[in-house]
């Protein structure tokens, strides 16, 4: 007799193909279609008073009553059944899913801060995160206030306990690894202050930017977050062919920030959703190869005469704090590597100009290789003193690997290299290594 799915637990990647859709919705078709719909018909006028009710939570959800579908600015096929599958990977309660992931990070902001509160956040963040932070929310009231790497062992709690900072925080923002430095910061650390600084009043909440390692490697709820967000524009879409976001939480946190999307209106497209549930069938072993590519284009890095070091959590030294950290926090060594060549920005150009494969591109965790100078590029926003504090130097170069053949790669980079060093003797100059 068939086994009913029930009686096993399948893992993520065996279910991205069929979670949360059923063929007969859907004239058999085997792929969930493009819901290209604004509108839903109700088969009463009482089931759309009933839908409605439950939307603008004026009573409870029966026992195993779902949300009817009335609206794609509130919901979508493409979108919930989207939102099902994102939610396996980090074993989370629910998920909303955004048009960016700008935007799902604002949405969360917006939503657990109020005039008067404080929000601490890890640095470096993402530009676009760094600039909402300091930019947008002061003018609100919000103070934004930043901590270094490490700082959360003991010297976060020491800052906020200053003044009234601890009495109005609100939120611990973290983006770990950072990006472009691959600086890791302690998820459960943070969390202990957020306890800390939380009391029978308000709860501080703490979100952690997973673009970097999630979802495959890296499950923050798991270390106590309250919030995961994700550029979905990298890994998950991973194509670079779409502009998404998640956040995930428990069901009354998503509730909250799915309550706060409709009204701004920032939920994705069904044809978004679609291209997305397409690229999450892949998402494991897109990932997988990625990583084992950076894992020899790391080590290849790190033994050439060019390069001064390179700065990949595969390379952490055992032994270290940041290595226990990194191996509880972190299933893998991710698909991202910095590197600074000696010399400074005219020899990172040289390099740069000089790859024929690996395109020359901001953005990360796509199947095509990309680099870029965080300094002149990603991270130019930032004030001088941080790029150098950050160590977002002249010099540092950071890749984003794909699934091309890892020795076409190191080929590519080997090549830019010789360029370089060609460049420098035709000036007249040696590497300084
Ligand atoms: C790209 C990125 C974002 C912003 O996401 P968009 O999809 O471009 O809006 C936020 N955080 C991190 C870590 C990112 O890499």
């Amino acid at each position: 007799m068939k086994k009913k799915m029930k009686d096993h637990k399948l893992q993520p990647e065996s279910l991205m193909m069929s979670h949360g859709y059923r063929p007969e919705w859907s004239e058999g078709a085997i792929k969930c279609p493009i819901f290209l719909t604004s509108t839903f018909v109700f088969k009463t006028a009482e089931e759309g008073k009933a839908f409605f009710e439950l939307a603008y939570g004026k009573r409870e959800k029966a026992p195993n009553e779902e949300l009817g579908l009335i609206y794609s600015r509130i919901n979508n096929p493409d979108l919930e059944i989207l939102e099902d599958r994102l939610c396996l990977w980090d074993e989370a309660d629910g998920c909303a899913v955004f048009e960016s992931g700008m935007s799902a990070i604002t949405t969360v902001l917006l939503e657990f801060l109020s005039p008067g509160d404080v929000v601490a956040y890890s640095t470096p963040v993402y530009g676009g995160t760094d600039h909402f932070l300091n930019h947008f929310l002061p003018k609100y009231g919000i103070h934004a206030l930043p901590f270094r790497p490490g700082e959360e062992k003991e010297d976060l709690q020491k800052k906020l306990s200053t003044g009234d900072l601890g009495k109005k925080l609100k939120m611990i923002f973290l983006e770990t690894p950072a990006n472009p430095t691959n600086t890791i910061i302690d998820i459960q650390a943070c969390k202990r202050i957020a306890d800390i600084f939380s009391n029978d009043e308000k709860k501080v909440f703490l979100t952690v930017d997973n673009t970097y390692m999630g979802p495959l490697w890296s499950h923050p709820l798991k270390h106590g977050a309250d919030l995961v967000v994700y550029s979905a524009t990298k890994y998950i879409g991973g194509h670079s062919d779409i502009i998404a976001g998640a956040v995930l939480g428990n069901g009354e946190v998503i509730t909250r920030v799915k309550t706060l999307r409709t009204f701004l209106g920032n939920m994705a497209g069904p044809y978004t959703g679609w291209l997305l549930m397409r690229s999450l069938e892949t998402l494991k072993i897109r990932m997988e190869q990625q990583q084992a590519n950076a894992v020899k284009v790391a080590e290849y890095l790190n033994d050439h005469p060019m390069v001064k070091n390179v700065r990949y959590p595969g390379l952490i030294k055992e032994g270290t704090e940041a290595y226990e950290v990194f191996k509880k926090q972190y299933s893998g060594t991710g698909a991202m590597v910095s590197f600074e060549i000696h010399g400074g920005e005219q020899e990172a150009f040289e390099f740069l100009n000089s790859l024929n494969l690996i395109q020359l591109a901001v953005s990360l965790g796509s199947t095509e290789s990309l680099a870029q100078h965080p300094k002149t590029m990603t991270h130019a926003g930032l004030d001088p003193d941080h790029q150098e504090e950050f160590g977002i130097s002249d010099a540092l170069v950071r890749l984003s690997i794909g699934v091309e053949n890892y020795k076409d790669l190191i080929w590519d980079i080997d090549q830019a290299f010789q360029a370089v060093e060609e460049f420098l003797k035709s000036n007249g100059r040696n590497i300084n290594a």
